[in-house]
Parts: structure tokens; C-alpha cells; sequence
């Protein structure tokens, strides 16, 4: 656990007492804080009263008398689409709101650097998609090369729940952009920014405000270092914003989607092929078409990302390449469940908007399609360019009939279940296809979470497969 720095002695309050939450209050209560904590959820305060914190009503009136700050757990609107009112009153009251993620960086700062030979580094990775993926692929590098590295944010451990890194020791954060806006302390060493597409706007006030909650990441004066995927314009733009010329080395570009030139450092996938350029000159490679653990060009963009991430911390091409042939990928994320007469079956439960959903449909050739759920913002405009690709789709969730309508002329049936839906795709899938779960939605209709959706998908093939 990494103890709270700076507010010794002084009350703090915590709203929402999820994972993150619980372990603000555990950090600051180690930090000789005391935490007075608030959950609208009678269980979830019951569970903090059980470890000993205050149940302290931060919705009654002067609640936040005496109260240095105000920490709020990444599910409860801080500003859009309205504030939480707990959140309005510390506003009023004068009080600063923060969340989990700024006492990691103020606590980290705070400590004794004197103690250390080699200073610990703080990897952020932030987007819309693949963040999960790049984090762990950078953690599963750096541990294959012998560091000493930590995952941890909205993969893995809540940040404050991991142990103070040692010397040397890296830890690697995965942030979304509710956390980036929120932090009040934002101090990676080295900065990641994927991708961006529509995602979470009603949280962000539109795709603005999405951008800029994720560019706090690289503020003046930010990171020593910044991987920026360069396929969208916002990372053009950051890309350039950051940089002081065409060979400033602070900024690493990269892309899955062609070449890249000029004079900086660059990493780049072209037909299933890692580059790395730096003053011009290649000084690395990878044949990513042989890693099965990254299909598509998509993986092949974390790849890029991961890859950027390692060199920067010292890790040779070579060394990055034998991890890479380690990693088994992640579940729900281009999971491959099973194969049988000649057909692949792959979970990607996580493509819960019409962006991840696009680059799975791109990744495999001839596709019997699982698609729909609970439908986001943005729409499903980025599929059609790879509808080509899906040989079938079977439309589950409650507003099936609705999000059929986005199918065109590809054939499809209405199945509203996994178990029609799954049961159909196995019954008629021919070798050489690809059972495929992308659905491009949320699965909050049916499903409690995407990995819920993700393991009735697996149940289900099993299931099939027996009979
Ligand atoms: P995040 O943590 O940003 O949600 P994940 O690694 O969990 O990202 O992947 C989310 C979804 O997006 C998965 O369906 C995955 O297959 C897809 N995906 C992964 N990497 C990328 C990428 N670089 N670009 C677009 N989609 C991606």
C-alpha cells in the first residue's frame, strides 16, 4: 500500500466506496489522515464501517466544515452530464476535489528520493481503446527483461494498493479519462495516448472535452517522455504540440497505419511489420505476424505502443521481441477460446464501441459476427467499411431488432440471446471462418459487466462444441 503524503492529521472526505475508493481511505488512514468516508449505498458504507472509517454524510448540510479535500471514486459524475451533488457542495464549500490518482503522484513526489540509487518511473497509458492491452504488454516486457514492474490503475491493483516501488522499480498505470480529468497531481514519466474515438462523451460534454481530459496527461512542462499515436488528428496535434522540432526525441509517434518519416523517433507497424526509426535511421524490427497473442492491426498499434515504452526504459529490440512471443493477450480482447473443424472462435467481449468492434471485424477475414447490446454514443458508422469481412450476423441484446437496422445488407438474424445466437454461428460456420463476439455496445442490458457477457459467450461455445 502506498501511504498518503501531505495530508497528516487533517480530515479528508471520500465519496464512493467501490475498490478505488476503499483504498483511498485504507492509504490515507495510513498516511495519518483520517478518512471520513460516504457511499449512497447502505452496504457499501456498511463494508467501511467494518474496517473502522467514519460513515460521514457529505449530503447533509455543512458536511465539509473542517475537510482538506474531497477524493471521488471514478464512477460518479464530477462535472457532466451534472455534477454529483457532493462534488457541487465541496465546490461551494471552497473544498478541493481529487481522486484517487492525484494522491498517488502527490505521495510519490512527497517521498524520500534520497533513499533511492535508481529513481522508481511512473509509465501512464491513456485512450480510448487498447489501453488495458498496451499496459499489460508493457508490464509483461519490462517483467521478461528482470525489472521490477507494478501494474496497476484501471487494470490490476487500485494504484494506491501497490507496494512503494523499489529502486529501479517501474509502475506501469492504466488511466481512463474520468481519472486523467479529475487528478489533481498528474506526473508520469513517461506518457502514452493510444488512440481516440467517441467514447464516454456524456461524461466529457462531447469530444472535446473527452480530448482534453486526456491531454491533462501531457501538460507542460508533463513527461520525459511522450508515445503518441499519431492515426487520429488530436494525436497529430498533441504530437506536435509537444514537440520543439521535427527531431525532438521527447515525443515518440506512432502508427499502425503506414510509414512514418521525418527525423524524430517513430514507431510504426506496415503490413504485419514493427519499425522503429530514430534520426532517420531503423534501429529496430519485429515480424509481428508471427506473434499470436497480438492479431490484427490494431494489437499491432499497442504493440507499437509497448514497444516505444520499453525502448524508452532501455529495453533492447531483441529482448522485446522474445517477450512479445510470451504474451498470451488478455481476456475478452481478441481471446481465442477454441478452434474445431477449421473454425476459430474468439472472444472480444471488451469491443464495446463501434470503434474496438471495427478493428476486430479487420482482423479476420471471414466472420460469423456476434454483435449488439446496449448501443453508444458515436454510432456504428466505423463498422460499415469492414462489413464486408462478416459472412453472418447474429444480433443479440434487448434492442436487437433496432440494431440490426445498422447491418445494411449483410445478411443477419435476430437472435436476442448468447445460447441462439452462439448455438446458430456454430451450426453453420464453415472451416476457414471465424466465430467472432465484438459486439460494439455495452452489455449492461443483458449483463451485469463485459466479462460476464464474455464468459457466457465461452460457456456457450462449450457448450456447443460438446453436443
Ligand atoms: P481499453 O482498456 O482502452 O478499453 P483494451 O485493451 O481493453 O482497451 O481493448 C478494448 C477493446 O478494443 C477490445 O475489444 C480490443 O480488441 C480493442 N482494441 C484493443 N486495442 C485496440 C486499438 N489499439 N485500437 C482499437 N481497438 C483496440
Amino acid at each position: 500500500m502506498i501511504p498518503v503524503r501531505g495530508y497528516k492529521g487533517a480530515k479528508v472526505a471520500v465519496l464512493g466506496l467501490g475498490r478505488s475508493g476503499l483504498s483511498a481511505a485504507r492509504s490515507l488512514r495510513a498516511g495519518g489522515a483520517e478518512a471520513l468516508v460516504w457511499d449512497d449505498n447502505a452496504e457499501a458504507r456498511a463494508r467501511a464501517e467494518a474496517e473502522g472509517f467514519a460513515a460521514h454524510d457529505l449530503t447533509r448540510e455543512g458536511a465539509f466544515a473542517g475537510v482538506a479535500a474531497l477524493i471521488v471514486s471514478p464512477g460518479i459524475p464530477h462535472l457532466y452530464p451534472a455534477p454529483n451533488r457532493v462534488v457541487a457542495a465541496a465546490w461551494a464549500a471552497g473544498v478541493p476535489v481529487d481522486n484517487d490518482i492525484g494522491l498517488f503522484f502527490r505521495s510519490l513526489a512527497l517521498d524520500a528520493w534520497e533513499n533511492y540509487d535508481v529513481l522508481p518511473k511512473v509509465i501512464a497509458v491513456t485512450g480510448s481503446n487498447g489501453k488495458s492491452t498496451t499496459s499489460a504488454l508493457i508490464h509483461h516486457v519490462l517483467s521478461d527483461a528482470g525489472r521490477d514492474s507494478q501494474l496497476a490503475g484501471n487494470i490490476g491493483r487500485g494504484v494506491l494498493d501497490i507496494a512503494p516501488p523499489g529502486d529501479g522499480g517501474v509502475v506501469v498505470l492504466e488511466l481512463s479519462s474520468y481519472q486523467t480529468e479529475l487528478a489533481r497531481a498528474l506526473t508520469p514519466d513517461v506518457a502514452v495516448f493510444t488512440n481516440l474515438s467517441p467514447d464516454h462523451l456524456d461524461r466529457h460534454g462531447g469530444m472535446g472535452g473527452y480530448f482534453a481530459a486526456k491531454r491533462r496527461l501531457f501538460a507542460e512542462g508533463g513527461p520525459d517522455r511522450a508515445v503518441v499515436g499519431v492515426d487520429e488528428d488530436e494525436g497529430k496535434f498533441l504530437a506536435n504540440q509537444l514537440s520543439e522540432g521535427a527531431g525532438d526525441d521527447r515525443v515518440i509517434r506512432i502508427s499502425a497505419a503506414g510509414k512514418l518519416s521525418g527525423s524524430g523517433w517513430s514507431v510504426y507497424a506496415r503490413k504485419g511489420f514493427l519499425a522503429e526509426f530514430r534520426k532517420g535511421r531503423q534501429v529496430g524490427a519485429i515480424d509481428l505476424r508471427a506473434i499470436a497473442g497480438l492479431p490484427g492491426a490494431h494489437n499491432h498499434q499497442n504493440a507499437c505502443a509497448a514497444y516505444a515504452v520499453a525502448r524508452t526504459l532501455g529495453v533492447s529490440p531483441k529482448q522485446i521481441e522474445r517477450a512479445f512471443h510470451g504474451f498470451e493477450g488478455l481476456p475478452h480482447r481478441s481471446q481465442r477460446v477454441a478452434e474445431r473443424d477449421g473454425v476459430a472462435y474468439v472472444n472480444d467481449s471488451k469491443a464495446t464501441n463501434a470503434d474496438s468492434a471495427a478493428k476486430a471485424l479487420a482482423a479476420f477475414p471471414r466472420i460469423r459476427w456476434i454483435c449488439g447490446g446496449l448501443e453508444k454514443d458515436g454510432g456504428l458508422g466505423a463498422l460499415t467499411p469492414y462489413l464486408g469481412n462478416v459472412v453472418k450476423a447474429y444480433v443479440i441484446g434487448r434492442e436487437a431488432r433496432g440494431f440490426a437496422l445498422n447491418l445494411g445488407d449483410t445478411p443477419h438474424e435476430i437472435s436476442e440471446t448468447m445460447a441462439r445466437a452462439v448455438r446458430a454461428a456454430v451450426a453453420e460456420a464453415q472451416p476457414g471462418e471465424t466465430v467472432l463476439l465484438a459486439p460494439a455496445a455495452a452489455s449492461f442490458d443483458q449483463y451485469d459487466n463485459f466479462e460476464q457477457r464474455g464468459e457466457d459467450f465461452i460457456a456457450e461455445v462449450t457448450r456447443a462444441l460438446r453436443a
